[in-house]
């Protein structure tokens, strides 16, 4: 079965067996993760090695402190205007799909926020007065991404969503001031949402901000200001693993990209039955976003991929349509399978 669900989304196979097998006795301690006390050594252990991963991984400096959270994406939504919007009150959001548009709704309760959207230069209009200037790297509705990293001009830094491509490419570090991801698409169970934040923007939060959605809470106390998410911190210390293993970042950027060039290819192919809006400059390698012309052949198409072992493709019910979400837990082959059924059903239709 290929699944190309949007999120929770595919894990890899390997970690998957890896938490099957270890399930009953952790580490020899005779009873199950799911059932030790988190001040525990050895799970102070799994975080300090989920962190050094991620260091690894994407090239974090140090002056940067990691977060590890719950609450999910939409949180996040309230936590960065409340953390970081205090200094100046005025924030720039690039709307440019459901959930840049999601943050910026948000936002507007805490400050003055203005909006551009996505393009060359989106935030050139950026000032000192802008606490922030945020983004979403990685539309995963609409299926759209930025080719590279925007400049934040006169702002004071970057705030970027990667929720669907976290450690699918490498991050600048250079003009970011927060990158966070909920963690249910491309790394870990749900249940876990990773911040990277610069040292120096903790401490800036509006007085009203409660505890636990203090980003200083998480970065001076070792992420457990309370009880915090262990096992789906253990399954994102697994994906690290295995990430290191395969190659690591730069190997999953090509894989994505080879991944989605093998569909694009046939949405080139046959404009008229597989209708794609999104220009090719920003095109998503991890969601390949569709329509088909009528309800009536989506459906059809459904069928016969459900029919070829291909799951999940409904697009995201806002827009309908199909999506094939393809992260880094899927092989090259389930893309191939994919285009070759879809080559197929436009041969026949
Ligand atoms: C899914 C998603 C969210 C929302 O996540 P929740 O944890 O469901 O609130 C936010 N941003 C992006 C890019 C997403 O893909």
């Amino acid at each position: 079965m290929w699944n190309f669900s949007a999120g929770p989304a595919q894990l890899p196979k390997t970690v998957l067996e890896q938490v099957h097998a270890r399930l009953f006795n952790f580490q020899g301690c005779g009873c199950s993760i799911l059932e030790m006390g988190h001040r525990t050594d050895e799970i102070r252990a799994v975080f300090a090695t989920l962190e050094e991963n991620l260091r690894t991984l994407l090239q974090i400096p140090r002056h940067f402190d990691l977060m590890f959270m719950q609450g999910g994406g939409r949180m996040q939504f309230a936590m960065v205007p409340m953390n970081f919007l205090q200094e100046t009150g005025c924030a720039i959001y690039c709307v440019d799909g459901t959930w840049s548009k999601g943050a910026q709704e948000r936002a507007l309760r805490y400050g003055q926020i203005q909006t551009c959207s996505m393009g060359a230069d989106p935030f050139a209009r950026a000032t000192a007065e802008h606490a922030y200037a945020y983004y979403c790297d990685n539309e995963t509705i609409h299926g759209k991404r930025f080719a590279c990293t925007p400049r934040k001009h006169g702002a004071r830094g970057l705030v970027t969503d990667m929720s669907s491509n976290f450690l699918s490419r490498p991050i600048d570090w250079e003009e970011m001031g927060l990158v966070w991801a909920a963690a249910q698409k491309n790394f870990a169970p749900a249940g876990l949402t990773v911040g990277i934040v610069r040292r120096d923007w903790l401490n800036m939060a509006y007085s009203y901000t409660p505890t636990m959605m203090n980003y200083a809470s998480y970065a001076y106390g070792h992420s457990m200001p309370n009880t915090p998410p262990v096992f789906q911190v253990y399954v994102a210390k697994l994906v690290t693993d295995w990430l290191l293993a395969e190659g690591g970042v730069e190997r999953m950027d090509r894989r994505a990209k080879a991944r989605s060039q093998l569909l694009y290819d046939v949405l080139d192919q046959y404009p008229d039955l597989y209708v794609h809006e999104v220009p090719r400059a920003f095109r998503s390698r991890m969601n390949v976003v569709f329509h088909l012309p009528n309800e009536e052949l989506t459906q059809e198409f459904l069928s016969v991929a459900r029919q070829n072992d291909l799951y999940y493709l409904e697009g995201h019910r806002s827009v309908g349509g199909i999506r094939a979400s393809m992260y880094n837990a899927m092989p090259i082959e389930g893309a191939r399978r994919l285009a070759f059924v879809m080559k197929e059903f436009a041969k026949k239709v």
